[in-house]
């Protein structure tokens, strides 16, 4: 069998790698899985992207459509004129897209019109949220795709109600788990550990990059002031490039908010490892500190991974500086859930996968 696997944007590159790997150690004589990687170029910041592939040591892609950045239409129509061009050379059995970015849909699009089959990995997840771009782009490819690998029941009962059959319904467990877990014995420190004196849960962890929180500059401002006043400890934040043009507009000097570039993966992790807690409107950094049981704050009004709040350590802080305040202030008391893992989160979802592929062939 045939397939190609896509990845564009950085929280594609730990969904695929565990695929990758695992068709590479168990192809056979007389079952294998042959793949072409191809790299929309949707990030192509080192940051973002190379660092990824060395560090999850993800092959090179065998193309990169160099789609770059641009409006959600300019960045969407790149992918697929490309993408279109690339899969018309290289035809192939089944088309695999994961998570929730705008390749993930461009290239279902594509790959659907050309009658050419499409698994999601991570299909079903929804946030019932249409002024999020990615709610609309993980509708569009379920809408579209002939097989989904979920990561909960609550996403194959999603998928169920709009009238998918469940013989094409797949749950798995999660892949950007298999790398957690896989990477957690190679994290390293971050240069910032040192320069500023970090300890183990002496310190927060803030990542944020979606519209709703940081285009608006008055309510970005608001947002990264609630949170230097409160925190009472220093808060690593490592800077999103869609986020860095607003942050360095603003009027406010932080005390305790210490921006930084975006750091490895490798890096990350460790950092939100021995955190006391992380503020987030993040989608994987949800699963990841529920995985690690460390306090997540999500600053949104909803969440397409709910089995992090019912099941994990995550909270849904929403949008008032009030609840956030309080919610920092429980958090330092020590009073927070424990949280568990969730159903299937165990590092093996690669491995169904990719099993699963090999019965289809
Ligand atoms: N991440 C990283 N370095 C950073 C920030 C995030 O390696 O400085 C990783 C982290 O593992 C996380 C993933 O990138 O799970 C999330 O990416 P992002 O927030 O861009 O996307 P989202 O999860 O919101 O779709």
């Amino acid at each position: 069998m045939k397939i190609t696997l896509i990845a564009g944007a950085r929280p594609n590159f730990m969904k695929i790698a565990p695929i990758i790997k695992e068709i590479l150690s168990t192809n056979t004589e007389h079952s294998s899985i042959s793949y072409r990687l191809v790299h929309t170029g949707q990030h192509y910041d080192d940051k973002l992207s190379k660092v990824f592939f060395e560090e999850l040591e993800i092959p090179e892609p065998d193309v990169n459509l160099g789609a770059g950045s641009g409006s959600q239409a300019e960045q969407t129509a790149r992918i697929m004129v490309e993408f279109e061009r690339d899969l018309i050379k290289n035809p192939t059995d089944l088309v695999v897209v994961v998570g929730d970015v705008n390749s993930t849909m461009a290239c279902t699009i594509v790959a659907k019109k050309l009658n050419t089959k499409v698994a999601h990995v991570e299909g079903g997840i929804r946030s019932w949220d249409m002024t999020m771009p990615e709610e609309i782009n993980r509708m569009a490819t379920d809408a579209l795709a002939d097989y989904f690998f979920t990561t909960s029941r609550v996403a194959n009962d999603n998928l169920k109600n709009t009238g998918v059959s469940e013989d094409r319904i797949f749950f798995v467990g999660n892949t950007m788990i298999d790398s957690l877990l896989t990477n957690l014995v190679k994290i390293k420190r971050p240069e910032v550990w040192e320069k500023q004196g970090l300890k183990n849960e002496n310190y927060l962890v803030l990542t944020l990059h979606r519209p709703s929180n940081v285009d608006d500059l008055n309510k970005f401002e608001n947002l990264v002031n609630a949170i230097d006043e409160s925190a009472g400890m220093p808060v690593v934040f490592p800077v999103h490039p869609r986020t860095k043009k607003n942050y360095d507009q603003l009027s406010i000097k932080p005390r305790l908010v210490v921006p930084t570039d975006p750091l490895s993966y490798l890096e990350f992790i460790y950092l939100i490892k021995n955190a006391k807690g992380v503020i987030t409107d993040s989608g994987g950094v949800q699963e990841e500190t529920t995985v690690l049981g460390i306090p997540c704050l999500t600053l949104r009004n909803n969440t397409e991974r709910p089995e992090t709040v019912t099941i994990g350590t995550n909270e849904m802080i929403g949008e008032d500086i009030e609840v956030l305040k309080n919610s920092l202030s429980n958090l330092k008391a020590g009073k927070w859930k424990t949280g568990e893992i969730p159903e299937l989160w165990d590092g093996r979802a690669a491995e169904r996968i990719v099993s699963i592929l090999k019965e289809m062939n």
